[in-house]
């Protein structure tokens, strides 16, 4: 056991306190940590740096454990380092358009703080309203807004960042242009806690969307929703969030589910929002309903903002739903490209996986669930979870849309990726980590 003399950080060690950090809201558990530590004070990292490089202990980042890929759950011999505490205060510049926050603060924070202001950071992960600032930026967190607005990363400017030499350095700085070289901001963006440790970071920001247009689009074929999120933008409509329940889940919902689920209509039903000025008009709706063709049959506009409210909290709730309904389940997050989405689906039918779906189908990025993984046959689970990848990679898509790599799905991204590129990036893990203290045993 290490012994951890930091001026300023708490440090837990009690094992029952200790418990709850043996987990995410991934299905992983890992051994129980040797402490916790949550740092408050520069003095607090160098020291820990130094310890864990002449103790050989590792450094597990953690934020607020929402992740879904064992990211922050520790590996054998590890601290974990709860960035929860670590102080700095949320700063808006309305004339540079930029939000500076330390990773500590938790996102809903962050969203309100440029809302209040009548601007708008976009990232959206449906955790926001109960994940960190940092765990967003670490994971490069996506959600259904991406498919407009991008990931995380597209709105990040500098990063700083504990490194392997116990210090904190500034990448990247806080003007919306720059251009000096490979951008080692945006490499530790979504870097998962194994080159560095995020403290602080400035986002950019855009003026608030004022107008919404959010309708229901129930259908009675799922066949019909999925060839939508392609044909929408070949006719130049680009949503700003397209979400789907396939029958199985929207089933679930409607029996089971919270209360305002239990109206929602059709066999499969999607969720389509815009924020374009004119959205609400009478010419785009019009236009749109062309579009969509006959899957605008039962077309609902939620005319109102509580009504669009609800729609949004069904869909916020639905992975927890699910989780405690089936404790054992293993969620997936594939991305493919829009235009094979609809191959997507057919091969899992072929490759005879019970997998039930839902998330952003407007980028592809489907939330693949095997409900059952906890009763199914090991080697079986193992197939599926290896066709469902493959299928992902070879319609060119990937493992992760935004969840990550993490520990959970380490194996089949070695498996999968090209080995020139997994040896480059182990070569960059030994150069911004030589020690290999952050995060072992994660990624790569
Ligand atoms: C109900 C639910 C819905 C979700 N929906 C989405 C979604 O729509 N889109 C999406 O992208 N994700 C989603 N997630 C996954 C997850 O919430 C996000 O990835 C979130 O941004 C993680 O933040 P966190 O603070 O909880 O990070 P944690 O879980 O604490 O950590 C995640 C990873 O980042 C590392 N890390 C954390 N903080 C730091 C730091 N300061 N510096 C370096 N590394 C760090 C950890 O080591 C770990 O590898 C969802 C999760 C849940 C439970």
């Amino acid at each position: 056991m290490p012994t951890l003399r930091l001026p300023h950080a708490q440090v837990l060690w009690d094992p029952e306190i200790l418990e709850p950090y043996r987990c995410d809201e991934s299905h992983l558990k890992g051994p129980v940590p040797m402490a916790v530590v949550k740092p408050t004070s520069r003095e607090d990292l160098r020291e820990l740096v130094r310890l864990a490089k002449s103790e050989g202990f590792g450094l597990v980042p953690r934020g607020a454990g929402t992740g879904k890929a064992g990211g922050c759950v520790p590996t054998s011999g590890t601290v974990v380092v709860d960035l929860g505490i670590w102080p700095g205060e949320i700063r808006v510049s309305t004339q540079d358009l930029t939000l500076s926050a330390p990773a500590s603060a938790w996102l809903r924070d962050v969203k309100g703080a440029a809302d209040e202001l009548g601007f708008f950071y976009p990232p959206d992960p449906n955790s926001w309203p109960l994940c960190a600032f940092g765990g967003s930026l670490a994971t490069n967190a996506g959600g259904p807004n991406a498919c407009k607005y991008g990931m995380t990363r597209h709105w990040v400017l500098s990063v700083d960042a504990l490194m392997g030499d116990g210090e904190i350095h500034t990448f990247g700085t806080g003007s919306v242009k720059q251009n000096v070289g490979p951008s080692l901001a945006q490499m530790l963006v979504g870097s998962e806690g194994i080159f560095g440790m995020i403290l602080s970071a400035t986002v950019r920001l855009i003026p608030k969307p004022s107008e919404f247009l959010t309708l229901l689009l129930p259908v009675s074929r799922f066949a019909d929703l999925l060839e939508l999120p392609g044909r929408l933008c070949a006719k130049g409509f680009l949503p700003s969030a397209f979400e789907f329940f396939d029958p199985a889940v929207l089933s679930e919902l409607r029996t089971s589910g919270p209360e305002e689920a239990r109206r929602l209509p059709g066999e499969a039903l999607a969720i389509l929002e815009f924020d374009d000025r004119g959205c609400t008009s009478e010419a785009f709706i019009v236009s749109l309903v062309d579009v969509l063709g006959d899957a605008a049959e039962h077309l609902q506009v939620a005319s109102e903002s509580r009504q669009r409210e609800q729609i949004w909290n069904v869909r916020r709730l639905t992975s927890a739903f699910l989780k405690e309904r089936h404790p054992n389940k293993i969620s997936e997050d594939i991305v493919v490209p829009r235009s094979r989405i609809s191959a997507f689906f057919a091969g899992l039918e072929t490759l005879q996986i019970p997998a039930v779906s839902y998330g952003h189908l407007g980028d592809g990025n489907l939330h693949v669930n095997l409900l059952a993984a906890g009763e199914t046959d090991p080697m079986e689970l193992d197939r599926q979870l290896k066709s469902i990848f493959k299928l992902a990679v070879d319609l060119g898509g990937t493992l992760s849309g935004e969840h990550g790599i993490g520990l959970a799905k380490r194996d089949a991204f070695l498996a999968l990726t090209d080995p020139y590129q997994i040896e480059l990036l182990r070569a960059l893990k030994r150069s911004w980590d030589p020690d290999g203290i952050f995060n072992p045993g994660k990624v790569i």
